[in-house]
């Protein structure tokens, strides 16, 4: 069996972030939203029913346009309420999401989105990493996946995914690589890892040619295939005869991912 389900993890989590919220008052998630996106309803909707069986309290704030997103981040980070605060993508046209995350108190910042949490990742600094990123290192952890000294590649450069989960990989002593569309041989990259992490947005962009016998392979990407359903940047049934562990889309990175999201929740209500 090389499916590294994502499902036990998610839930024992959730236990322990329930089990800590109800030791004080509610911790309060602010969630910024700026559009009627059904993937990014559906989030919502995920993240909503989570954050109720945990005993999180959740704040809906909808925006129209930049000025509304930034005006309701600024109002948020100033109200001592609110513990942590999210803005969902896709934002208002013209608004880039580091310009966003500026808006947000790092100490609120719970999915790591201001290029402050990501330069303290960077430094070495306590900060929230973004919850994706975060989800895949727990998911190694679970798994028991050594690895210092180990290859890692991810295949995804961007400031939610990729960055950041390359500088986690790098604080656990790995030996990291970034691939992204202008690599010469993603192949010939990708072939050398250990530690495999696909993060391109990219349907079954990864087929048993890009992996190494034996190696883990962490699917973060989520994409509607042709039928409407969710698929992976792997193509799960084509690279487990060849990995030793895999992840499912759906129920591998994304549910650890919620509960992730919700412990830096109550993290950061606990602060002193
Ligand atoms: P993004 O901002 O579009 O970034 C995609 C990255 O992949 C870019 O750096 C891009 O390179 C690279 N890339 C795209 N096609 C490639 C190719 N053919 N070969 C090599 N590199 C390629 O996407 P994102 O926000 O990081 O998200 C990545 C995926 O993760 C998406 O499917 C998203 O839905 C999913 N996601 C899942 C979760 C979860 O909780 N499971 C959370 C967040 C995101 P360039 O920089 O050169 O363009």
């Amino acid at each position: 069996m090389t499916l590294l389900d994502g499902r036990p993890l998610a839930a024992s989590l959730r236990e322990q972030v329930a089990s800590d919220a109800a030791a004080g008052p509610a911790p309060v998630l602010a969630v910024v939203v700026a559009t009627d996106d059904p993937a990014t309803e559906w989030y919502l909707g995920s993240i909503a029913k989570a954050a109720a069986a945990a005993g999180i309290e959740l704040r809906e704030e909808r925006a129209s346009d930049a000025p509304g997103v930034l005006g309701r981040l600024d109002a948020l980070s100033a109200d001592g309420l609110v513990d942590g605060i999210i803005c969902l993508t896709p934002l208002p046209t013209g608004l880039a999401l580091a310009e966003a995350g500026l808006r947000i108190d790092p100490l609120k910042d719970v999915d790591g989105a201001s290029p402050l949490s990501l330069g303290r990742l960077a430094s070495g600094l306590p900060a929230f990493a973004p919850a994706t990123a975060q989800a895949v290192i727990e998911l190694l952890h679970f798994a028991e996946v050594p690895l210092t000294g180990a290859e890692a590649v991810v295949v995804g450069r961007s400031i939610v995914v990729g960055k950041p989960l390359a500088m986690l990989l790098l604080a656990e002593q790995a030996t990291v690589t970034v691939c992204h569309t202008r690599t010469r041989d993603l192949t010939a990259e990708t072939r050398r890892a250990d530690v495999l992490v696909a993060a391109a947005g990219r349907a079954h962009l990864i087929g048993p040619e890009h992996v190494k016998p034996d190696a883990v392979v962490i699917d973060v990407g989520t994409n509607e295939g042709p039928d409407g359903t969710m698929v992976g940047d792997v193509d799960t049934a084509g690279v487990e005869p060849v990995a030793g562990l895999v992840t499912p889309v759906p129920g591998g990175v994304g549910p650890v991912t919620t509960a992730v999201l919700l412990r830096n929740v109550v993290s950061a209500a606990r602060r002193e």
